[in-house]
């Protein structure tokens, strides 16, 4: 029997020895700096001329580590053999399945500073959000081990006295999984580990920016007894290898995580059907998001202005939940602005080597400039009351940043930006405030900070976003307490973390015996 599901907790490092423990891992990860981590294809290692060169993002002379890049033919290989594999890995206990899941999650347990010290290094996370990442990482290979064991016998259906009739779930096939570099590891494993637990086999596409802790991770998998075969890694290029295998006529299913331009792409591509391919492809995509907290007239103002400083510049705004649009009604609006900036300006932006630190850099070079632009964009969109500057002499530093009046219609107020940016628009009363929210073509996540009741109902009714959050901010969902994933362009409606997402990687087979 296994113990029911519970959430993995988050480290206080204001315990003097939590935080020791921590810099031992932080150890750990400067003992492997700068290695080199080869393609794994059916098991083998692969070391291909071409390198991913991963750096850490807060100090760009640091080099995590050198990345075989995987070309075209090295994903043919691993399809062929991804395919190969399929064919006994679906004929695998869902136990034990399962069980590798367990035995995985343990052994990310037991090296768990270790883990979240390799993000604050690859991805330049702060040590809580690595904190985080990693316990969600945990969380999803503990949840879905679980989701697994409660669909092995399928859902009972009705059979006639004549026949007895059963309705089983069973694995569709080689899927790619493409990950992004913001929950480096969380995001990656479990996508990974949802597909694999499922009874498919995986091509595992990293982001190029943070493909470390995905070899890291592909290392835990093979010590937890995951046959060859199943999981292959295959960092690359997205453009290159990304849309080889995408198109390729054998792919049963993608499953993406990443921005809405690829995530389009992708979806178009997969629509295709390629010679020799016999199905067609199912997509799990879960793109970007324009998230809103909305203060009413009756909300606690100090939790609001909390709330919106700690979904808007938590890891630099870089999560797809980020608040990124405030909506206050107008009666609260100053105060709550005034406290935003006031706690703003305390906050202290730096290298995440240091646990005192509370926002590190952006992910990369391009991030950086696109983040800028968008802060010039603006200027002229709004006033700037808080940040807009950066500093990519040593990392990618963005101040957090504040645009106040801007109007419900503004480009910072509809479009991704990704980063410490954070518009203020003013709501006459709270239906204004809620259309100003649903605004945008996105619907992942939104926070209402409101002590109405009334409110509230009208929120949960009409409030068009897939996590949605009532006092409190909206970031920070828990793998199997808020299944996770958004409504419109930020993606195919599913829900990961959630009782139906092993179901998006399954097919049902209906089988009837007479009697
Ligand atoms: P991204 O640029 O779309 O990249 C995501 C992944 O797609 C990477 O592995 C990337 O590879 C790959 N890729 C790029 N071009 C491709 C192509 N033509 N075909 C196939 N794969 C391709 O996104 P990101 O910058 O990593 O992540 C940030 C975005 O993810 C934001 O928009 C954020 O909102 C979204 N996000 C959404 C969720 C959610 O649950 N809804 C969660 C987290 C993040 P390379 O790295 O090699 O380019």
């Amino acid at each position: 029997m296994v113990v029911p599901y519970k959430h993995e907790p988050f480290t206080d490092f204001l315990v003097e020895e939590n935080k020791h423990a921590f810099e031992a891992g932080l150890k750990v990860v400067h003992s492997y700096l700068n290695q080199d981590y080869d393609l794994v294809i059916g098991g083998e290692r692969v070391s291909t001329k071409d390198k991913i060169i991963s750096i850490n993002p807060a100090n760009k002379e640091e080099i995590i580590g050198t990345v075989s890049k995987a070309t075209r033919e090295h994903a043919e290989k691993a399809m062929q053999i991804a395919d190969v594999t399929f064919k006994s890995w679906r004929k695998s206990k869902p136990e034990v399945r399962a069980d590798i899941l367990f035995r995985a999650a343990a052994i990310v347990r037991r090296r768990k500073h270790e883990f979240s010290a390799l993000l604050v290094k690859e991805a330049g996370k702060p040590w809580n959000e690595a904190d985080a990442d990693t316990a969600e990482a945990i969380d999803f290979m503990e949840y879905y081990g679980r989701q697994m064991l409660s669909l092995k016998d399928g859902i009972p259906v009705e059979s006639r006295q004549i026949e007895y009739n059963r309705f089983n779930y069973i694995p569709l096939g080689v899927g790619i999984v493409i990950s992004p570099w913001n929950f480096a590891f969380a995001i990656m494993a479990g996508m990974t580990s949802a597909a694999f637990v499922s009874g498919n086999t995986v091509l595992l596409k990293p982001a190029s920016t943070t493909p470390v802790v995905a070899a890291k991770f592909i290392e835990v998998l093979e010590e937890a007894g995951l046959p060859p075969g199943v999981v292959n890694y295959v960092p690359g290029s997205g453009a290159e290898v990304g849309d080889y295998l995408v198109d390729h006529p054998q792919t049963r299913f993608i499953s993406f995580t990443g921005s809405r331009e690829v995530g389009v792409r992708i979806y178009e591509r997969a629509a295709k059907v390629h010679e020799g391919q016999i199905w067609l492809k199912r997509v799990i995509a879960e793109m970007g998001g324009k998230d809103t907290i909305v203060v009413d007239s009756s909300a606690d103002l100090e939790l609001a202005a909390q709330s919106i400083v700690a979904s808007a510049f938590g890891f630099s705004g870089q999560k797809c939940s980020a608040c990124s649009r405030a909506v206050i009604l107008e009666d609260v609006y100053d105060q709550v602005l005034t406290r935003v900036v006031e706690i703003t300006k305390n906050l202290t932006v730096g290298d995440t080597k240091d646990s005192t630190i509370f926002m590190g850099p952006v992910n990369d070079q391009a991030a950086y400039e696109k983040i800028l632009s968008y802060i010039e964009i603006g200027k002229a969109e709004g006033r700037l009351v808080a940040g807009g500057k950066g500093d990519n002499s040593q990392g990618f530093f963005i101040e957090p940043t504040i645009f106040a009046d801007v109007s419900e219609n503004a480009r910072i107020m509809k479009e991704e930006i990704f980063g410490p940016v954070v518009a203020f628009c003013k709501a006459r009363d709270f239906e204004h405030a809620i259309d100003i929210a649903n605004n945008t073509d996105y619907g992942l996540t939104g926070a209402v900070l409101t002590n109405n009741r009334s409110h509230i109902e009208k929120a949960r009714e009409d409030f068009h976003v897939g996590n949605l959050y009532f006092n409190r901010g909206c970031t920070g969902a828990i793998v199997g307490y808020q299944p996770f994933g958004g409504f419109n362009m930020s993606g195919t409606d599913s829900k990961a973390g959630g009782p139906d997402y092993l179901l998006l990687h399954m097919q049902a087979k209906t089988t009837s015996e007479m009697l």
